[in-house]
């Protein structure tokens, strides 16, 4: 799929599903804008990233605080002049069940996943609508769609983000911007590396397709979703998920 020339920028880029990403954008020819809060890995993802032939850059950002977003942005306009993709990926998990669950948690989680993908959406929304085009791809997840004990700060977070998707696409879909969630099931990164065995071995028992996604199988979704060939698709939850979820 072609993104010759299109300008992405992915939150949370520098590792995991965001970095898959930002290097399935990069070997199909776009132009990449990585931001996240872990400096220290910024500088050998753009590298690598580079090595695609492609130009990018990595700016620190803290999605959950808004100037962190517009100053992110504004570097990323005034170099590369425009933002054709948004994908808000940046996200955290504070897990414990609700008895347990201290209110800073649960106001973490909320902050950077949910008001960290509003606050990219605002930060970019001008210029896109400026661009009269522009694909806006948010990173859910299948607990917002059915909930899961021990996870009610991270399940209401992503079921926000998928009433943010659709408030969004239908506000922007009259300027040629299309928005769409992912939602991704269990997927081998850090985020879920330190899950205790038993629990990623009941997580398996339910994936009919059995075995767990890959940061490839939802950046291929990424892709679909930034290239021509989704451009009538806008508002929807695309579940990648092995049929975890049916
Ligand atoms: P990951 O490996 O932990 O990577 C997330 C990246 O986001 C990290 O580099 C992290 O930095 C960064 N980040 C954290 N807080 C940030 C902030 N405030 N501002 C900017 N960047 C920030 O996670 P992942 O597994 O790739 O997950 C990516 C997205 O997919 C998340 O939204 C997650 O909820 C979603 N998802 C994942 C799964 C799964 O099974 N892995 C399933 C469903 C949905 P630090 O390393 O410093 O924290």
């Amino acid at each position: 799929m072609d993104l010759k020339g299109k300008i992405a920028f992915i939150t949370g880029g520098a590792r995991g599903i965001g970095f898959e990403i930002a290097s399935v954008y990069a070997q199909n020819g776009a132009n990449i804008v990585i931001g996240d809060i872990n400096e220290e890995i910024l500088e050998e993802a753009e590298k690598k990233l580079k090595e695609y032939g492609v130009d990018a850059a990595g700016y620190k950002l803290d999605v959950s605080q808004y100037e962190s977003c517009e100053e992110v942005v504004k570097k990323a306009i005034d170099k590369f002049g425009r933002i054709d993709i948004l994908v808000n990926n940046a996200g955290i998990t504070r897990d414990n069940l609700i008895m347990r669950m201290k209110v800073e948690d649960f106001d973490r989680v909320i902050s950077i996943n949910l008001r960290g993908t509003f606050n990219c959406t605002k930060a970019v929304i001008r210029q896109m609508m400026k661009q009269r085009s522009g694909r806006i791809i948010n990173i859910a997840s299948v607990i917002g769609l059915m909930g899961n004990a021990g996870q009610a700060n991270y399940a209401a977070s992503k079921a926000g983000v998928i009433g943010l998707t659709k408030s969004t696409a239908k506000e922007v879909a009259s300027r040629n911007i299309n928005v769409n969630a992912i939602a991704p099931g269990y997927i081998q990164t850090e985020m879920t590396e330190v899950l205790p065995e038993e629990v990623k071995e009941k997580m398996l028992e339910t994936i009919p397709l059995n075995r767990p996604g890959t940061p490839r199988d939802v950046a291929n979704v990424a892709l679909f979703l930034a290239s021509e060939y989704s451009s009538y698709i806008t508002g929807q939850v695309i579940v990648v998920d092995g049929g975890m979820v049916m």
